[in-house]
């Protein structure tokens, strides 16, 4: 029997919470004219961007270059990354010139600015304007009064509803927009994913699943009634480990059967299966000599458990390996095993990663630029040399973006607005004292 007495709420606590509600509402109205001013701000950034490069040039490259410079002055300023920015600009600019209703709606904090950009992206497939216009009315009455998420699965079906071509066509296009990312997940992990045709992803996932169930039977079938063999050891993995294991094994050691090299440079069976996977392993020195269980860093900056780094130290001859000292984390050696360090390794270790302020691009796919000019009397050694992205490179090449490389490898950038941002470079982080790493030469 529940006591509903002593369950029941007193007075001032309903009080107290229609006064939270109260207050969470006029936040989230006040919240939303905001994002409305802002938004109004990021298209014209935009246009005034469409303004200049079309004064300059009309090509396409310069154009961009000219949308990009204005994004990064923005991302500096608002700690925000410039890609980020530079996509926003164009979302706002479509919500501004497409949807005049729905930024209405978002001034008076009537919806907000999530069910806006709802509004905006599902109905990009809609290019005549007076379909999304019937688009626009239809989906802002609902967001009026519901959530986004619901929001969006409406306007998905009114935006299939309205679309003027079939789904063959639309197909085609859509295929286009295939793709394979990865994404870090922590823990050591990360996740792999791919957006390819339906049927072929289906194929992938049963030949998956085929192969996961035929090795969980041969497994299973191994000891034919001997079920007391105390040496056999069986195979634990569920159905989703063994599918990831057959995935990973086929996507690192398998060779396309499509292969464009084959016959040319590297002989009759292609190229592209030779082909191995490539990363920088940063390895504190007493974890290497396995004194430490300190996990190491891929590239530097994602934590990968101290087993697979020895793993790796002891075996894989196409990953780099960068030593560090146990105390204060600097770079001790560029993989010694295999070739000498030179300025390209120590570059990379130094820098981790692209270093204009704010981008991760590692530094394996990162140019080498000299922040002064070698024509211009720039020196080619680490003290003038920096790892910069390709678009962060063409930035400082083509538009006024001028770093200065510091004593201590920070490099300070001054955009064309003369605004100052100082990027120091990154350090190999350490919290905890161990003890001073054994006398004699890197373990490896
Ligand atoms: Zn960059």
């Amino acid at each position: 029997m529940i006591d509903t007495a002593s369950i029941a709420h007193p007075d001032e606590d309903d009080a107290a919470l229609a006064g939270i509600v109260d207050r969470l509402v006029a936040a989230d109205e006040a919240i939303a004219e905001i994002e409305a001013a802002k938004i109004c701000d990021l298209a014209a950034a935009l246009r005034i961007a469409n303004k200049r490069a079309a004064h300059q040039s009309a090509e396409r490259r310069m154009r961009e270059l000219e949308e990009r410079s204005i994004a990064t002055e923005i991302g500096l300023a608002t700690r925000v990354n410039d890609r980020a920015v530079q996509n926003r600009m164009h979302a706002a600019l479509e919500l501004v010139d497409g949807y005049p209703a729905t930024l209405d709606a978002l001034a008076e904090s009537r919806i907000s600015a999530r069910h806006a950009m709802v509004i905006v992206e599902t109905g990009r497939a809609l290019t005549d304007p007076d379909t999304r216009a019937l688009y626009e009315t239809v989906v802002l009455e609902r967001a009026l009064r519901d959530t986004a998420p619901r929001t969006r699965a409406f306007a998905e079906q009114v935006a299939q509803e309205l679309h003027p071509r079939s789904i063959t066509e639309r197909h085609r296009e859509a295929v286009k927009g295939r793709t394979v990312w990865m994404q870090r997940r922590g823990e050591g992990m990360s996740e792999l994913g791919m957006i390819a045709p339906t049927v072929l992803a289906e194929g992938i996932w049963d030949r998956l699943t085929q192969q996961a169930h035929e090795t969980k039977t041969a497994q299973v079938a191994a000891p034919e009634g001997d079920t007391e063999d105390d040496d056999a050891v069986y195979d634990q993995r569920n159905l989703d480990q063994i599918r990831a294991d057959i995935a990973i094994d086929l996507l690192l050691t398998g060779g396309p059967s499509i292969d464009p090299t084959t016959g040319a440079i590297s002989g009759p069976h292609g190229g592209l299966a030779a082909i191995q996977a490539r990363a920088s392993i940063v390895i504190p020195a007493l974890t290497a000599a396995g004194l430490a269980d300190r996990g190491a860093a891929l590239d530097g900056a994602t934590p990968v458990d101290a087993d697979t780094a020895r793993c790796l130290l002891a075996q894989a001859p196409s990953w780099e390996r960068i030593l560090t000292h146990p105390i204060h984390g600097h770079v001790l050696a560029t993989d010694t095993y295999r070739r000498p360090a030179n300025l390209d390794r120590y570059l990379a270790a130094r820098d981790i990663h692209c270093r204009f302020p704010g981008c991760r691009r590692p530094a394996r796919h990162c140019d080498r630029d000299h922040n002064r000019d070698w024509a211009l009397g720039g020196t080619t050694d680490a003290c003038n040399l920096a790892c910069l992205c390709k678009r962060h490179h063409t930035l400082k090449t083509e538009k006024p973006w001028k770093p200065v490389q510091l004593r201590d490898g920070s490099i300070r950038w001054t955009s064309p607005l003369g605004k100052v941002s100082t990027d120091p470079p990154e350090r190999y982080v350490i919290f905890r004292d161990e003890p001073d790493p054994p006398p004699g030469d890197p373990p490896f």
